[in-house]
C-alpha cells in the first residue's frame, strides 16, 4: 500500500505532462493542418472528372433545395435508408415542409455518411450554411437562396465556380456522349468512349430504326456495313473530339460489364462483327467488345490521349461491384506500356489493388475523385497507404458531379482529406511542410496540367 502512494505521488506530475505533451501534439498538429489547409484554398484547382449539367437537361423543373439532393449522391443514401427514391414532379408539386414528411426521416438517417457530410461542405462554402444537419426548420433559407440562384444559373455557376477555387474541369458528358460543343471557358472535353466499345456488339438489325453511334454515323454521312467501317466512323470520333481540344478519354463500363477485356484478334472481331448482333451469344458480343477497348486504347496511343477508368464502387443502388475490380485491368497495363491510365475512385473497397498497381506501373496514375465522398475515413487511410506506394506526381484530384455545390462540397471534402494525411505526415516527421504543400500543388494543379498536357492542348497559359 505504502509502495503505490509514494509511485502515486510521483505518478500525478508525469500524467500532468504527458497530457500537456499531447495537448501540444494536438495543437502542433492543428496548426500545421491549418497551414495546409490554407494553402489548399490558395490552389486554383483543375478538376479532372465532372458531369456538369445545365439544370435545364433534367428537365423543366423548378429548382429548390430538394432538387439540388434528387441530383446529388446523397439521393441514393436516402433511398437506401428506405426512402422510395425522389420524384421531380413531386418535389415541384409539394411545399418544403410537405417534402420534409415525406424525405425527412431518411434524410436524417444518412447524417453520418459522407455523402451527406460533402453536401453540406458545399452549402457551408457556397452559401456560409454553418449547421452540421439539414432540418425542416433551416432549409426553407437555403431553398429560397437556392431559387433564386437558379433562376439565373449561368450567373451563379460562374460566380461559385470561382469561389469554389476551380480553374477548369474535365467534363464528361456520359448523358450525351456525341457532344463536343461544351463551354471552354470553364471545361475541357472528355471523350466518352462508352457507346464506340458498347454498341459495336449491338448493331441494328437491317432495316430496324438507327440508334446511338449508328444514328449519329448516318447523320453524318457515314455508311457502316462491317467492322472497317465501324472502326473509321470510331476513328472519326477521335479525330473530332481532338479537334475540341479533348484532353482525356474515359471508360465508364464497369457499370454495364466487367473489366476483364480479353485480348481478341482483329479476324476473329470482323467475323463476329459481320453476324447480326441478334444472334450473338453474349460472350461472343463481349469480345467484339473487348477487341474495341484494345483498340481505343491503340488509338489512345497515337493520339497521345490518357484513359480514364472507373474502377469500384458503382453509384445508385444496385449493380455488380464485382465488375469494377481493379486488378481485371492487369493484362492491358502489361500489354501497352505506351498507353496512360488513370484509375478511379481508389478503386473503393480494393484501395489496395490501386496502390499496388500505381506502383508497379509508370503509366498507371491515380485518381482520387468520388473517393472522399464515398467514404471520408478509407480516403485517408488509403490515401496514406497509396503515399507509401507511389510517387506524388501520380495523382490527381476530380468532382465527379452533376451541380456546383455538390462539386463545391466535394472539392472541400476532397481538401480537408488530402491535408489531414500530410499534417500528420509533417507531425510524425515523416515529410517536410514544404513537400506537403507541394504535393497539394501537384495533386489539385499540376500533375494534371503536365499529364494531359494542358499548357498545349488549351493554348492557355497556367
Ligand atoms: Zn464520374
Amino acid at each position: 500500500m505504502k509502495k503505490s502512494k509514494i509511485s502515486s505521488v510521483f505518478m500525478l506530475p508525469l500524467l500532468a505532462m504527458s497530457i500537456l505533451l499531447i495537448n501540444q501534439c494536438d495543437i502542433n498538429e492543428d496548426v500545421i493542418y491549418r497551414r495546409i489547409r490554407d494553402h489548399a484554398d490558395q490552389v486554383k484547382v483543375i478538376n479532372t472528372h465532372e458531369h456538369q449539367h445545365w439544370p435545364e437537361e433534367f428537365g423543366d423543373y423548378h429548382f429548390r433545395f430538394y432538387h439540388l439532393i434528387s441530383a446529388s449522391y446523397l439521393a441514393s443514401d436516402v433511398s437506401s435508408a428506405g426512402a422510395n427514391g425522389y420524384d421531380w414532379n413531386l418535389m415541384d408539386s409539394l411545399s418544403l415542409d410537405e417534402l420534409w414528411d415525406v424525405y425527412g426521416k431518411a434524410l436524417d438517417y444518412t447524417r453520418s455518411t459522407s455523402y451527406y457530410s460533402q453536401f453540406v461542405r458545399g452549402f457551408q462554402k457556397q452559401y456560409g450554411f454553418d449547421d452540421l444537419y439539414f432540418t425542416k426548420e433551416n432549409i426553407s433559407g437555403l431553398s429560397i437562396r437556392i431559387e433564386d440562384n437558379y433562376r439565373n444559373y449561368k450567373a451563379w455557376f460562374d460566380e461559385a465556380f470561382h469561389k469554389a477555387g476551380f480553374e477548369l474541369m474535365f467534363l464528361d458528358q456520359y448523358w450525351k456522349p456525341f457532344n463536343t460543343e461544351i463551354d471552354d471557358k470553364y471545361f475541357a472535353l472528355d471523350f466518352q468512349i462508352g457507346p464506340l466499345v458498347s454498341e459495336s456488339g449491338n448493331k441494328p438489325d437491317k432495316g430496324s430504326e438507327l440508334k446511338s453511334i449508328y444514328k449519329e454515323a448516318d447523320n453524318e454521312g457515314y455508311e457502316i456495313n462491317n467492322l472497317d467501317d465501324y472502326l473509321e466512323y470510331c476513328d472519326h470520333l477521335f479525330r473530332k473530339n481532338i479537334e475540341r481540344k479533348a484532353v482525356c478519354v474515359k471508360n465508364s463500363q464497369a457499370y454495364s460489364r466487367t473489366l476483364y477485356y480479353e485480348d481478341v484478334p482483329y479476324e476473329e472481331a470482323r467475323i463476329l462483327y459481320d453476324k447480326p448482333s441478334s444472334r450473338l451469344a453474349p460472350s461472343e458480343a463481349k469480345k467484339i467488345e473487348d477487341f474495341m477497348f484494345h483498340w481505343i486504347i491503340q488509338k489512345s496511343i497515337e493520339y497521345k490521349l490518357p484513359v480514364q477508368i472507373h474502377t469500384g464502387y458503382l453509384a445508385g443502388n444496385g449493380n455488380v461491384l464485382d465488375n469494377g475490380q481493379p486488378i481485371k485491368l492487369n493484362n492491358l497495363f502489361l500489354k501497352y506500356r505506351d498507353a496512360e491510365f488513370v484509375l478511379f475512385h481508389g478503386g473503393f473497397p480494393w484501395t489496395g489493388e490501386i496502390a499496388a498497381l500505381g506502383k508497379m506501373f509508370p503509366n498507371v496514375y491515380i485518381d482520387l475523385v468520388w473517393l472522399p465522398q464515398i467514404s471520408r475515413e478509407e480516403a485517408v487511410h488509403a490515401f496514406d497507404v497509396m503515399l507509401d506506394c507511389v510517387p506524388y506526381n501520380k495523382f490527381f484530384w476530380g468532382g465527379d458531379c452533376g451541380l456546383i455545390e455538390e462539386s463545391t462540397g466535394s472539392l472541400e471534402y476532397a481538401k480537408d482529406v488530402v491535408s489531414e494525411v500530410l499534417a500528420n505526415r509533417v507531425e510524425r516527421g515523416l515529410l517536410t511542410e514544404d513537400v506537403a504543400l507541394e504535393i497539394i500543388n501537384r495533386i489539385f494543379r499540376e500533375n494534371a496540367i503536365e499529364v494531359f498536357q494542358l499548357e498545349k492542348r488549351l493554348g492557355r497559359e497556367f
